[in-house]
């Protein structure tokens, strides 16, 4: 039976392939160095497919993918249905955060709140009892204050750079933000002798870089 992998270009391929590679899984070519979408590993009938961030969890959910790394972001932004979170792999980590020009007072109106993390969003503001008018955007949010789209973002911060080079500044904390291994509730039961032994090399992959920076 083969097992299919869904990973992201970019940080999360980055940091899940030394994690595979200790879980005996390595690719035989460079994805960043490629066009291809499909690899096939040193693990005889196991293959990682390569997607945007945010398509993961739809192909681990619908059962394209058995397995996927994604960002605890975009997991809560699309829904956990259909899958298991089972693994904090303690990597990619940012925080999720709103932001809005330095110093920039607080309107006497309805906040306009720019992101592509509407469902969050849009839960968030609701606890807080705030009414916000959100506006979907796919990328650049740190636009939307600049140019008077929007009063305040909702994104991923990792050191801030991109917010200060902007002009933005950090204002308040919705999550902290970690990849997570997902695997298909289908999968992880008609594959569970395959899956489960993965699993668990990707845990105590995960505690022992814990204990060694502990
Ligand atoms: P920063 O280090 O705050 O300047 O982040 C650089 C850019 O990378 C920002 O625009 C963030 O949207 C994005 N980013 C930072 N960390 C992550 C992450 N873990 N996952 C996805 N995007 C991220």
């Amino acid at each position: 039976m083969s097992l299919t992998i869904a990973l992201s270009k970019g940080r999360i391929l980055k940091d899940t392939l030394p994690l595979l590679a200790e879980a005996g899984i390595e690719l035989l070519e460079d994805p960043e160095q490629s066009r291809k979408l499909i690899f096939p590993t040193s693990r005889e009938g196991v293959q990682i497919v390569i997607l945007r961030a945010t398509d993961v969890p739809t192909f681990v959910q619908n059962g394209a993918a058995d397995i996927g790394v994604a960002g605890k972001d975009v997991l809560v932004e699309h829904g956990a249905e259909g899958m298991y979170e089972l693994v904090d792999l303690q990597i990619a980590k940012c925080r999720l955060m709103t932001a809005g020009k330095v110093g920039a007072a607080r309107p006497n109106r309805r906040l306009r709140v720019a992101t592509k993390f509407v469902n969050i969003a849009k839960r968030y503001y609701a606890e807080q009892g705030e009414q916000v008018e959100l506006i979907k955007l796919y990328g650049s949010m740190e636009l939307a204050p600049i140019m008077d789209l929007a009063d305040l973002i909702v994104d991923v911060v990792d050191t801030g750079k991109t917010l200060k080079e902007n002009g933005l500044e950090p204002r308040d904390l919705i999550m902290p933000v970690s990849s997570r291994l997902i695997v298909n509730k289908t999968a992880m039961k008609l594959k569970q002798a395959r899956i489960q032994p993965l699993v668990d090399q990707l845990q105590a992959a995960v505690d022992r870089r814990q204990v060694a920076t502990a």
